[in-house]
């Protein structure tokens, strides 16, 4: 069986692995289908020093499957199914998990393809309760960016930052992946959409997204583009992931009262914030991370309606994942790397 590995830091390897054995009691057997890469990838790729991990590491993070046997007890499931993967290993059991809440597990034993092994592989084993299925009407590589890619978006939107409708939202670098995902998702529900993007070329296609604005920021100050486009009120919402290199500026972009949700820090992990304007202007910082189960549900039925669709930038060959990340760190993207396995 193939699967694709990091061996060291910046080094990966295609390597042949023993098929798993029969799935244990609560367990599915998957075939991964389509795999999509992240930053998360990107981050373990470079060898993040924090990361409790033991090498070698099967890479990938999100992932559409087919199920393939089914281990005893579980009785939701049929071969032949296709299931979008929930990327972390929760416990399921405690209240957090009970309450629908499984991105605050208490027990959660790590991320796949980053502490734990991840799928980029031919098959695996992985509890049930992992699984969620897809709908009719979305297809494998929409079913492979609902857990990271769709359902960060989800969870930081509308659960995090309450977005409503006809509110106004600065999206931060909207060519990446969940740039592309965070557009479609606040246009389909009407809000005026004000993105970034880092290159001339990248303006028309988050137009046709759905950006009602999009800036350059490699040219114009975004902070002040934001305040002329907003008549120096600000927005409503901001949807932050690139950190250290536009958190002054996102700050800035805010109208008094307003929201910032934060999932990342692609340009570094620290920034100064001006916390007299924090208070005097009562924003709320807000940070979020990974998804409930329901964000995959509630995206993918999305797709399935046709409100959004999967933005794919390149479909690399199996083990080609050095092109796939050097092309992610250059920024060069417009939507999502992703890799077929079956
Ligand atoms: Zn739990």
């Amino acid at each position: 069986m193939r699967a694709l590995q990091l061996v060291s830091d910046r080094e990966t390897e295609a390597v042949d692995l023993p098929e798993p054995d029969a799935p244990a009691p609560g367990e599915v057997q998957l075939k991964i289908r389509v795999v999509a890469l992240n930053h998360l990838d990107v981050w373990g790729w470079r060898g993040m020093a924090f990361a409790k991990r033991e090498m070698p590491l099967t890479i990938g993070a999100e992932a559409s499957a087919e199920v393939v046997a089914l281990g005893e007890g579980v009785c939701d499931l049929v071969p032949g199914q296709l299931v979008s993967i929930f990327g972390a290993r929760v416990c399921g059991k405690c209240h957090h998990c009970r309450a629908g809440r499984d991105n605050l597990c208490e027990h959660v034993e790590g991320v796949h393809g980053f502490h734990l092994g991840g799928f980029a592989r031919e098959l695996v084993n992985i509890p049930a309760r992992q699984c969620v299925p897809v709908p009719p009407g979305c297809d494998d590589v929409g079913a492979a960016l609902a857990p990271i890619t769709f359902g960060t978006c989800e969870h930081m939107l509308f659960d995090n930052a309450l977005l409503k409708p006809s509110e106004s939202i600065l999206i931060q670098a909207g060519g990446s992946g969940i740039g592309t995902a965070a557009i479609q998702l606040a246009k389909a529900i009407g809000c005026t959409v004000i993105t970034t993007v880092g290159s001339d070329d990248k303006i028309e296609p988050a137009k046709v997204l759905g950006a009602d604005h999009v800036i350059n920021y490699r040219e114009d100050r975004f902070e002040g583009a934001v305040r002329k486009i907003t008549k120096k009120e600000g927005v409503d919402v901001v949807f932050e992931h690139v950190g250290k290199s536009t958190w002054a500026g996102s700050m800035l972009s805010m109208k008094r009262g307003g929201r910032l949700v934060t999932c990342g820090s692609t340009s570094g992990v620290s920034a100064e914030t001006n916390l007299m304007m924090l208070f005097q202007r009562q924003l709320r910082l807000i940070g979020s991370f990974g998804c409930r189960k329901q964000n995959m549900v509630d995206s993918m039925d999305k797709m399935a309606r046709g409100y959004v669709r999967p933005i794919v930038d390149t479909e690399v060959e199996f083990g080609d994942l050095a092109t796939a990340l050097e092309r992610m760190e250059s920024r060069k993207v417009f939507g999502k790397i992703i890799m077929r396995m079956a």
